[in-house]
């Protein structure tokens, strides 16, 4: 069985969307990127800082998932990290209202040895100084490193992230942090760009609209699921993200053609995510759900077409 090793954050969230709110919450885009991942029965393990606030039964819970949590660091007289947003109307955008690093601001990663000869590298969205701090400890380079980032690294930490970004083979980004990171307004174009710093594979997340992967001239697209209802875009990115690298890690596979599955994995799994606040719905997951799903995807894309 394939090793996974996720580093990011594990968080309290407080969220506000046009169809309610809610207090302090279990977020954070490991947690997102483990449950999600769970789904595929391989061995994962966790890298991250949480601090004393952080319930005893979030950690027991994700184990019960076979999720390892040795790679959490707990800081007993520390605070939790804490992100708080608010989402427009359309639920396709938000704005962040504040950012609290605590924990977070001083963390120095300890990958635990079991998880040093780790397959498959998920390098969460969290400080590039603590991604790189753990491509580093990691003896051989792992067979795939897969990236998630957001603007926040952009704007406070965009060296370091470059650096990041220069030794992995596949980031996974929104369309408008990946125009911001690129300079260009073209998502080929922007894409284009991002390999030339290194990644070979570069994945659009575009909320409501699906997702791009783009490996070189190959381009692929998958649609997310047209949903009766969305409570709670929170997270989906990571989940999305999860499920590319749970189905990659089980496969054992990194060809594009099978990296094709994947992003249809990914989207399957973030359009369960979207339908309750928090992570309630990834932790009530069946796989007869995602199955199901699976069946309806195909459904959608599947077409005729005699060409003349
Ligand atoms: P997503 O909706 O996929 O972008 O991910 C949302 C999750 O990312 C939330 O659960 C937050 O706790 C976490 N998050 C928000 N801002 C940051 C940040 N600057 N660094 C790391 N994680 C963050």
């Amino acid at each position: 069985m394939s090793k996974l090793l996720i580093v990011g954050t594990v968080a309290f969230d407080a969220i506000e969307t046009p169809f309610g709110k809610t207090d302090k919450i279990l977020g954070g885009a490991a947690t997102y990127i483990a449950l999600s991942a769970s789904q595929f029965d391989v061995k994962t393990g966790i890298v991250s800082v949480v601090g004393g606030d952080f319930p005893k039964e979030y950690l027991k819970n994700l184990n019960s998932k076979n999720i390892n949590t040795d790679g959490i660091e707990i800081v007993e007289d520390g605070k939790t990290f804490f992100w708080s947003g608010k989402y427009h109307n359309d639920l396709n955008t938000r704005d962040t209202l504040i950012t609290d690093l605590n924990v977070l601001a001083d963390f120095n990663p300890v990958v635990p040895a079991e998880f040093l000869d780790t397959e498959f590298l998920m390098l969460g969205n969290l400080h590039p100084a603590v991604q790189m701090s753990v491509i580093k400890q990691i003896p051989n380079r792992p067979k795939l490193v897969v990236l998630d980032t957001m603007n926040f690294w952009m704007d406070n930490a965009l060296d370091q992230l470059l650096e990041v970004i220069s030794k992995i083979d596949v980031i996974t980004i929104n369309d408008e942090e990946a125009r911001q990171l690129s300079g260009e307004y073209s998502l080929v174009k922007a894409a284009q760009k991002i390999h030339k710093m290194g990644p070979k594979y570069v994945v659009i997340k575009k909320g409501e609209h699906g997702a791009l992967l783009f490996n070189d001239d190959n381009v692929f697209f998958a649609p997310a699921l047209p949903l009766e209802e969305v409570f709670d875009p929170t997270g989906a990115g990571d989940t999305f993200a999860g499920g590319f690298i749970g189905h990659l890690t089980k496969s054992e596979d990194i060809s594009f053609e099978n990296m094709k599955r994947a992003v249809i994995s990914g989207s399957n799994l973030a359009s369960f995510s979207v339908e309750k606040f928090g992570t309630e719905r990834m932790e009530n997951l069946t796989k007869e759900d995602v199955q199901k799903r699976l069946l309806q995807f195909k459904l959608l894309t599947q077409f005729d077409i005699e060409l003349a």
